[in-house]
């Protein structure tokens, strides 16, 4: 017999495909586990609000498929200040709840490292981000589906790119993680990526876009992270334009079509698994860490750990975009 009797799920912060997924499997565990759950609407502005959903086993059905989240999201700077947190703290008593799943990115488990320690709740994270950007898993949910959009418009892209012979900067999102940009850039054959996590130079740029155009090439793309170190994507486009008005290059900024879509088969099952492992770990006893997938096993990572540490790119994957771009060493 396990000691919880309710406990509620909110998706918090930025929204990733597959948080429905996410919410649909915490809700049948819990149903599996003959726990009451409640849904959270807006996240911790729900709780601070006291909007809450009572869920059931139905309440889910037909949501796997769907981006979005069905909770809904919402920035809250309620939940930052000592006075938001004690009125959401009130509403979790209200409500009898014994615990809760978050499930978010980096700001939805800072904010939950907070509350848990301050009200010794049991909290456990759900990591749900399109930017891959949290230490201690592999992989976040939304971030498989995002990429796959991020090909599909960078090759519809380079259609007209090819046919116009241009050169196209495509900004992706990734404030301070290069994952979209980087991967996506080796699946869509990107010429050159920019990133937060490296430093390349103006200089750097239009010397390899010369070498590129000095051979075969009359257009390329070029993935550019938002976070990336170089400065405002136009201005170097403007740039390389009055130095090179022969390249003809545009930008695109693909924005929030990245968030949104129906899950890849990955962030399903992804996000299955970790919603299931959120129950799980509530039901063992844990308290604010962080539930990931690392080599295909579930893990626990305290929040603290997960909010510290920064994960590395793949530098293997970074070397690769010079070597695929077709010019010689
Ligand atoms: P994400 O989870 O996608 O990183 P945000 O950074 O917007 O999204 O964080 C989601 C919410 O988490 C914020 O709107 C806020 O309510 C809460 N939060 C973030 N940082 C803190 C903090 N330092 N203290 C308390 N709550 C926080």
């Amino acid at each position: 017999m396990n000691k919880l009797s309710k406990i509620g799920v909110l998706t918090s912060g930025g929204d990733a495909p597959g948080m429905n997924a996410a919410v649909r499997a915490v809700v049948r565990k819990c149903v599996y586990e003959n726990i009451k759950v409640t849904g959270i609407i807006k996240g911790y502005q729900g709780l601070v609000n006291g909007d809450f959903l009572p869920l059931n086993a139905g309440s889910v059905s037909g949501i796997l498929k769907d981006g979005g989240t069905m909770l809904k999201s919402a920035r809250c700077p309620e939940f930052r200040t000592p006075e938001g947190r004690a009125t959401a703290y009130e509403n979790f008593k209200k409500q009898k709840l014994d615990g809760l799943v978050v499930i978010g990115g980096d700001g939805t488990f800072t904010g939950a490292n907070i509350f848990g320690r301050e009200y010794n709740i049991p909290i456990i994270g759900v990591p749900g981000t399109i930017d891959n950007d949290l230490f201690g898993t592999d992989l976040t949910i939304g971030y498989d589906t995002a990429l796959n959009t991020v090909v599909d418009a960078v090759d519809k892209i380079r259609d007209t790119a090819t046919a116009h012979s241009r050169l196209f900067f495509i900004e992706v999102m990734g404030r301070d993680a290069g994952f979209i940009a980087l991967n996506a850039g080796v699946a869509s054959g990107a010429e050159v990526v920019l990133l937060p996590e490296k430093k390349t130079s103006y200089d750097d740029l239009k010397r390899f876009l010369e070498k590129q155009y000095s051979y075969s090439k009359d257009s390329s793309i070029v993935l550019v992270a938002e976070g990336k170190k170089m400065g405002n994507t136009f201005e170097i486009a403007q740039r390389v334009n009055e130095e090179h008005p022969e390249y003809d290059a545009r930008v695109t900024i693909l924005g929030h079509l990245q968030r949104g879509g129906s899950p890849t088969v990955a962030d399903r099952v992804l996000a299955s698994e970790l919603g299931v492992a959120a129950v799980e770990a509530l039901i063992d006893d844990q308290k604010s860490i962080m539930v990931g997938m690392v080599d295909g096993e579930i893990v626990h990572v305290p929040f603290n750990q997960a909010l510290k540490n920064k994960k590395g790119i793949n530098e293997r994957l970074f070397n690769l975009i010079n070597v695929l771009s077709g010019g010689k060493k």
